[in-house]
């Protein structure tokens, strides 16, 4: 088995990568970074700098590949998204161009890495929504710029399997955190730019913290391992459709400061940014759909998958104080 991982220099690429090189499969790696700017680096793997916006290059990717992983996107959390709308729709050249070469070089399977950012917006205006179904998508009011272009592209992966016979597997990804992912310079998500804020007080003795908006909205993160396994159970689906891959353990930021904190054994004074990039109000994911069809559900607490994160973090800022 031969797999390509698109976007592997990434947070959930790269531990996709190392994941199925143990299982033993061949891996070829893809990414517009430099490879010495990966997150993770594996010698085992064929490693290419490619952008894939280009079809050239997505056809470079594909040859002999088996099984295409798409997660190569140009995105960041809600602070990036929000003010980059044109550059995060130019991911469709991504999707576009990858599909149509995987067609050519006779792929049997794709995966597409979508996001919770396709729900309806009027779904999720409370913090205290239910988790959002797979049939919350329609009629149309996603992300804007962001969630607008992986919902698009969904759709022309779900077209390509119905019209040129390229089976598609599409995962929506709720916020995913872990070790070896963007922690800072403004891509990074909310669990790792807490526990960055968190241990620069730490270490530079400041006892305040700032937080986006009033700290009430709610969202579900899942650790890393979780969603790189759901990832593997959804590409061997036997059916297709798009899947919640997340979270069901809705906490509010507040709340995910606090566990932050518990792990740091500091108690910060909170300042809030009401000003700030915020997205909904509330959102979650509802697992009824994958644990009924796969089995699927996470098996790492908020709490456990902090703490890794943390201790992670925690590492790579220490030496600069
Ligand atoms: P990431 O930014 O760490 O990884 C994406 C990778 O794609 C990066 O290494 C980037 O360099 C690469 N890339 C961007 N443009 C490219 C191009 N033109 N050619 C080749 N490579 C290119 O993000 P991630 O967190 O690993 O997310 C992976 C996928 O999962 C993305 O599609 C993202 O939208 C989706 N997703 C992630 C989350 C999350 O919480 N991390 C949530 C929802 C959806």
């Amino acid at each position: 088995m031969k797999i390509l991982v698109a976007g592997g220099g990434g947070f959930i690429g790269g531990h996709l990568v190392k994941y199925y090189l143990e299982q033993g499969a061949e891996v070829v790696v893809a990414d517009v970074k430099a490879v010495d700017a990966w997150h993770q680096r594996h010698e085992a793997a064929e490693n290419l700098c490619l952008d894939l916006r280009d079809l050239a290059a997505c056809q470079r990717a594909c040859v002999g590949v088996d099984r295409v992983f798409n997660l190569a996107c140009d995105m960041g959390g809600m602070g990036f998204i929000e003010g980059n709308k044109a550059l995060c729709m130019l991911s469709v050249l991504i999707n576009t161009h990858l599909l149509k070469a995987s067609v050519e070089a006779k792929v049997q399977r794709y995966f597409f890495a979508s996001t919770a950012c396709v729900y309806r917006a009027d779904k999720q205006a409370e913090p205290g929504n239910p988790g959002l179904k797979e049939t919350d998508v329609y009629p149309a009011m996603p992300e804007d710029g962001y969630g607008w272009e992986k919902l698009f592209s969904e759709r022309m992966c779900r077209h390509f399997d119905e019209d040129f016979g390229l089976e598609t597997r599409i995962a929506r990804f709720h916020n995913v955190y872990g070790p070896q992912g963007t922690w800072d310079g403004g891509r990074e998500k909310a669990p790792a730019a807490i526990c960055r804020k968190v241990i620069h007080a730490k270490l530079s003795g400041e006892h305040e913290i700032e937080i986006w908006g009033d700290g009430e909205q709610t969202r579900s993160f899942m650790f890393i391992e979780d969603g790189v396994f759901g990832s593997d159970l959804i590409m061997n689906a036997s059916e297709g459709g798009a899947l919640n891959l997340g979270s069901d353990q809705l906490v509010s930021i507040n709340q995910l400061v606090d566990a932050v904190e518990a792990v740091a054994g500091v108690r910060l004074e909170r300042r809030y940014r009401l000003d700030a990039p915020l997205g909904v109000r509330g959102r979650s994911s509802d697992n009824s759909l994958i644990e009924s069809r796969l089995g699927w559900s996470p098996a790492i607490d908020l709490e456990a998958g902090i703490e890794k994160t943390y201790r992670w973090i925690y590492q790579q800022m220490k030496a600069g104080y």
